[in-house]
């Protein structure tokens, strides 16, 4: 914690509510009223050992999930690891490396961040683990809402790729929202091919 995080009081993300020295940026209430699914851990397809999505994509989540990526607002992304951060008793043991879902460097230059990456951190450091290195996003695919699946899967063929042979066993994938999941399975391949035995998903929300 840096010294400026005693120094300002912080916000609730949700509510605007002052919650100060909390560095999750959302207060207990805000946290308790989100939309949460009964059960986190989705039916996996396949090629995935575990697959965790938190919250409904639904009001407010879906707007402050669009006002971080669109619009800046990264006031939100602690309140959401916060989210990822309680699906940790669920998670696999055996988890040694974890993965934010990687932007083209075009996209992330013009956002100026990858929110995949920022959520990833806490989820890093809460599991103890390292964020893993070298996985691009090598093709700029267009935005895939409202495609269909076969055309969602035409877009993301040979869109990873992994820069040397991965050294960690079961890869933990994160990111903002999982809609079909395709993003996700073929990230999950790509890693499966280069190294890795096994490969989870724990994303913020599902849109499903
Ligand atoms: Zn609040």
């Amino acid at each position: 914690m840096f010294l400026l995080d005693f120094l300002v009081p912080r916000h609730c993300a949700f509510c605007g509510v002052l919650a100060i020295h909390d560095e999750r940026n959302i207060c207990v209430n805000c946290f308790d009223d989100l939309p949460w699914h009964e059960t986190a851990i989705s039916p996996t397809p396949g090629i995935l050992e575990c697959s965790i999505a938190m919250l409904h994509y639904e009001f407010p989540v879906d707007v402050a999930i669009k006002a971080l990526k669109f619009n800046r607002r990264l006031f939100y992304a602690p309140a959401f690891a916060e989210v990822l951060c309680a699906a940790n008793p669920h998670l696999p043991t055996d988890i040694d490396a974890v993965l934010p879902v990687p932007l083209h460097w075009r996209r992330k230059m013009r956002r100026g961040f990858n929110q995949a990456s920022e959520l990833a951190k806490p989820v890093a450091d809460a599991l103890n683990v390292e964020q893993l290195r070298g996985v691009d996003r090598c093709k700029a695919t267009p935005y895939q809402s409202g495609l269909k699946a076969f055309e969602r899967r035409r877009n993301l063929r040979r869109a990873f790729t992994v820069r040397k042979q991965l050294q960690h066993k079961h890869v933990l994938i994160i990111d903002d929202v999982v809609t079909t999941g395709t993003t996700l399975s073929e990230l999950a391949k790509v890693l499966l091919r280069n190294g890795a035995e096994k490969v989870s998903a724990l994303t913020v929300a599902s849109a499903r």
